[in-house]
């Protein structure tokens, strides 16, 4: 999706900048910045603005094979309005548009393909009913297949009733190994009203190997049959929250890819979380495998 971000309020015009944006591919390329092999599905429209997240996600080493171009429907659009200096709001414009059209064929070839982990976000089902279809499909044939599902509960009120929400993911989570919610959507894969103790524990009842709940500058719990680890956030200037928690998993299942332990997973996680709440941009600031150490080495300051 485009994003399109202003720098004071939408309604008296001015400069808008243009950005790729997008749960899946925000993790996609925090994936690839690290040195893994990483690539997105999905459909894009066919006019400049699919070039532009075409053009986006090859100049950060996504692949690309697994995207359409839709010939018939426009691209989804997200506007980024700078309200105030601490308020940003977001508007959509995205229904009808060729990401929503998401089906079931796109999605055969990719799998296909192959991979050790099929990561999905709760925000793909919330698109329409053939993109909510297409998910449920990926997720199936994955764990069917043998491949580590992760899922990102990432629930959008603009876009569904948390019912609507829970009806889809939850049923969903049953074919992750990895899921991933900040506290207050963990009772979308569990009943409704389930604390945290409570839906960790059906998840893991269901199959589920690690749940991961994101706690923003107070860090991340990671649960697991052997008990929960807990890990504080790195302490940095956040200047934009957004992409936080996409950062979070893409450091997650880099730590997962190289085999690392939980602690040393959750590290790495924490670690791309806070790269993203210092830089504007929902991916711009994440770091290259040599920069990793940059926030958690030496104390902060001029590296020389
Ligand atoms: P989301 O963006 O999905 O709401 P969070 O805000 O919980 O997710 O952020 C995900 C992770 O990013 C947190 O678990 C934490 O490790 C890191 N993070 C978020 N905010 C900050 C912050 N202000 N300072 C440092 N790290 C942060």
């Amino acid at each position: 999706m485009v994003s399109l971000r202003s720098s004071g309020p939408l309604a008296v015009g001015g400069p808008l900048t243009m950005h790729l944006a997008g749960a899946e591919t925000n993790v996609a390329i925090g994936l690839a910045r690290l040195g893994h092999r990483a690539a997105w599905v999905g459909r894009v429209s066919d006019d400049e603005l699919g070039e532009f997240v075409l053009r986006q996600l090859r100049a950060e080493g996504v692949g690309t094979d697994g995207v359409r171009r839709d010939p018939d429907r426009p691209a989804g659009l997200m506007f980024l309005e700078r309200r105030t200096a601490d308020l940003t709001r977001v508007r959509y414009h995205r229904a009808g548009s060729a990401g929503s059209a998401l089906h079931v064929d796109d999605v055969r070839a990719p799998l296909a393909a192959g991979a050790r982990v099929l990561h999905l976000s709760g925000i793909t089902p919330a698109l329409s009913d053939s993109a909510r279809e297409a998910a449920a499909f990926a997720a199936r044939a994955a764990a069917a297949a043998g491949v580590t599902v992760s899922l990102d509960v990432n629930y959008r009120a603009r876009l569904w009733p948390r019912a609507a929400a829970r009806a889809a993911l939850a049923p969903l989570a049953g074919y992750a190994s990895i899921v991933i919610a900040s506290e207050d959507e963990l009772d979308l894969v569990a009943d409704p009203g389930a604390d945290e103790a409570t839906a960790v524990a059906g998840l893991l009842r269901r199959g589920v190997r690690t749940v991961l709940v994101k706690l923003g500058s107070a860090g991340a719990r990671a649960h697991t049959r052997d008990g929960v680890e807990r890990l504080a956030a790195v302490p940095v200037t956040a200047v934009d929250p957004v992409g936080a928690g996409d950062a979070f998993t893409a450091g997650y299942l880099s730590g997962h890819l190289d085999g690392l332990d939980l602690v040393d997973r959750l590290r790495r996680a924490v670690a791309l979380g806070a790269f993203a709440v210092t830089a504007r941009g929902d991916w711009e600031g994440l770091p290259r495998r040599d920069e990793l150490s940059l926030l958690t080495g030496n104390a902060a300051g001029t590296t020389l």
